[in-house]
């Protein structure tokens, strides 16, 4: 067998060359980290679910109209996704206070917020993803204006997406991260959403309890960060409902 092409490894995932020109298989793995890599795990188990909720989250964009680098899902821990030129930003959208927001304006985690918040960081690992402001992005040429207009808009119909799907089985979309990049038909370019939607990239709180679904379970050290990922799933519908104690993730299909 032919062994593939790695084109990138980084903390979660693993991309591969894909089977024909112009895809990638994304492979998603259970490594955890969180405070740019200083606190690292493996979590069983977490690529799986991963791979599956962001297969459900790109699908559902995908079908209203927002464009993603999602094609198919492989198996457990892989997908195939159309390849693009990520723009170096990570765009980030805040609807309650918390994390980062909270630490920097002094604003207690869970207030909601006037309007949805966006915020970009550059993404750099090295620097540890500094927060910047659209003059940073035009000045250093990041991202052109069409770009940025086009980034925003993503950004915000992914939010009311997403803040929809996640109300309907009692849980609040604090905030979340995408990533976006270019493609080219022909001579047009054109933004679409990449890299992963996950519990790894959004905070999740039960609306009812306000109990962590997301990665601040493992950042801060709540518990079992797959039976957290695991509810997001059952509730979803991703998963059957009667598996809340598994060992290990059992999907469905
Ligand atoms: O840490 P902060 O509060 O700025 O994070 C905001 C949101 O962006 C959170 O949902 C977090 O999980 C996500 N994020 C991410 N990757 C990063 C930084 C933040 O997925 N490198």
């Amino acid at each position: 067998m032919a062994r593939r092409k790695k084109i990138y490894e980084g903390k979660g995932k693993i991309l591969y060359e894909g089977p024909e020109p112009g895809t990638i298989v994304q492979y998603f793995k259970d490594d955890a980290t969180a405070f740019n890599a200083q606190k690292r795990d493996v979590i069983d188990g977490k690529g799986v679910l991963n791979n599956r909720l962001s297969e459900f989250f790109m699908t559902g964009l995908n079908n209203i109209g927002v464009p993603t680098h999602f094609i198919r899902r492989l198996n457990m821990r892989e997908q195939l996704v159309r390849s693009c030129e990520i723009v170096p930003l990570e765009i980030i959208v805040r609807n309650f206070a918390a994390g980062s927001l909270s630490t920097r304006l002094g604003i207690e985690e869970g207030t909601p917020l006037p309007r949805p918040i966006v915020e970009y960081c550059y993404k750099d690992d090295k620097l540890g993803d500094p927060l910047v402001t659209e003059e940073h992005i035009a000045a250093f040429g990041w991202a052109s204006q069409q770009d940025m207009d086009d980034i925003l808009s993503l950004a915000l119909r992914v939010n009311d997406f997403l803040s929809g799907v996640m109300m309907a089985v009692g849980i609040r979309l604090v905030d979340f991260k995408i990533e976006c990049g270019r493609v080219y038909d022909g001579d047009f370019q054109r933004l679409i959403v990449a890299d992963e939607i996950s519990p790894d990239s959004c905070r999740l709180w039960d609306m009812e309890t306000g109990q962590k679904f997301d990665k601040d379970v493992f950042r801060r050290d709540l518990g079992n960060l797959t039976d957290a990922y695991t509810e997001v799933a059952r509730r979803l519908g991703v998963m059957p409902k009667n598996t809340t104690q598994m060992a290990k993730p059992t999907l469905i299909n």
